[in-house]
């Protein structure tokens, strides 16, 4: 069938993406994106990063920084699309090939590419059922939003003490941000930080750095918000209960899945794509909603990359089929955070010591590798200044390719 009427919806950086995919590869009938933020897509990762600590966190509270921050922006959009800002998909038809729009508009399409992301988890119960929820307690911070983003910044200017509850990357960098403006921070997590993402050896780097830093590291099990009037409050699985001015929760992200309910398109409530990106020949999903299939099964992998390299594999299997590439997943992934900035291609979540490390300029700095069963190794840079490419080539290559330099015991 002949696309003349593509609806994409989701304008974070997959429904971007996918939109520019499209127009490259040839793409030039109608083009509409249906966006539930009010704004053009910009970098969320830079939220958590420098957007979190620079400047004097002044804003016009409408998402635009106005003390000189840029970090989250991106160029404007070329894909002559056009974009319905602030609204959401509600509902679709496969059949009738319709996206109801929340207004009660209804959207008609010939190709439709499902790129709605995903949004931070919480601790405090749900309150109501439906919808991209604004749920759980107003004393409970998440990070996914640039009006989050804006609200942290705001509330971190009277430098308040800060629980941060999740050790993962999220977690760190928001502790990291909030202990660099002067606040006291205490990090919850049930394993060492990291230590799920990158394997214990670059945990045991970067949580050594977070203490050197100031970070208070808490254990003690699963953590249960506590909802009072009086501040944040967690109770943690030993009985421990904490307290501070400020929770804010980096505790895992959920899909944007629930406009799709009834539509015969969730399995298990997941979104699972085949390696063209297709749920089927007129439909394709992409980013952090999607599912896709990877050596270890099927899979969210919901990182910035990853959502770029789904949505272009994507937009072309929307547009050719069987005849479009499959998605060869390249994993990359990046974090800063207590003076450390690490790059990683391959597989993060290492195993054991690396079996090979060099040591850069700076104290701090260093390029390690690991080997692993499959052939293809992982290659790590921390403050250790190399081209992404070359860091991917040395993890093509496996640490043996740095050989015969002597391995470094750390
Ligand atoms: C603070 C933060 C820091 C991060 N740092 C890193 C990092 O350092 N490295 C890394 O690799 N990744 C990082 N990530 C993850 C990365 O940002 C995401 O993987 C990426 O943004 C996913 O893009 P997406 O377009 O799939 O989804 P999203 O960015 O979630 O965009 C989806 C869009 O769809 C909209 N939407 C949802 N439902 C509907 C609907 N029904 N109708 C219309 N629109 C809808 C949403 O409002 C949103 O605007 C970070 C994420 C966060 C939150």
């Amino acid at each position: 069938m002949t696309m003349r009427r593509i609806v994409v919806v989701g304008n974070g950086i997959a429904g971007l993406t996918a939109c520019d995919s499209l127009r490259s590869a040839g793409y030039d009938g109608e083009l509409t994106v249906v966006g539930a933020e009010r704004h053009h897509p910009y970098s969320r990762p830079a939220l958590s990063k420098a957007l979190l600590h620079s400047g004097d966190g002044n804003s016009d509270g409408d998402g635009n920084s106005n003390d000189g921050l840029r970090a989250h922006e991106l160029p404007e959009p070329t894909h002559d699309a056009t974009v319905l800002l602030g609204v959401s998909a509600a509902g679709l038809d496969i059949e009738a090939r319709v996206v109801r729009l929340d207004g009660g508009g209804e959207l008609p399409y010939d190709g439709l590419v499902i790129a709605s992301g995903s949004r931070a988890k919480r601790l405090a119960p749900r309150q109501g059922a439906a919808g991209p929820r604004r749920d759980g307690s107003p004393r409970e911070l998440t990070l996914r939003t640039i009006e989050d983003a804006i609200a942290l910044r705001q509330r971190l200017a009277d430098r308040p003490s800060v629980l941060v509850i999740g050790g993962g990357p999220l977690g760190m960098e928001v502790a990291s941000g909030c202990l660099e403006v002067g606040c006291e921070v205490t990090l919850v997590s049930d394993v060492r930080p990291l230590s799920r993402q990158l394997g214990e050896h670059l945990s045991g780097i970067f949580t050594t750095a977070a203490v050197r830093h100031g970070l208070r590291v808490v254990g003690g099990g699963k953590a249960r918000f506590i909802d009072s009037d009086a501040g944040g409050r967690v109770a943690l699985a030993d009985g421990t209960e904490l307290e501070a001015d400020l929770v804010v929760t980096a505790i895992g992200d959920e899909p944007n899945v629930e406009w799709l309910t009834g539509s015969n398109l969730l399995v298990d409530g997941q979104l699972r794509v085949d390696s063209r990106g297709r749920l089927r020949s007129d439909i394709v999903a992409a980013g952090d909603v999607a599912a896709f299939p990877t050596r270890r099964g099927v899979e969210r992998i919901p990182l910035w990359t990853s959502a770029i390299d789904q949505a272009k594999v994507a937009a072309i299997g929307l547009l050719k089929g069987d005849a479009a590439p499959e998605f060869n997943f390249q994993p990359y992934f990046w974090t800063e955070g207590f003076g450390l900035s690490l790059k990683a291609v391959g597989n993060t979540a290492v195993v054991g010591a690396p079996d090979y490390c060099e040591p850069g300029n700076d104290p701090d700095s260093l390029l390690l590798c690991w080997g692993n069963q499959a052939g293809s190794g992982t290659a790590v840079a921390i403050n250790y200044r190399i081209p992404i490419p070359k860091l991917r080539r040395l993890a093509d290559a496996g640490p043996g390719a740095l050989r015969p330099a002597a391995p470094l015991k750390l």
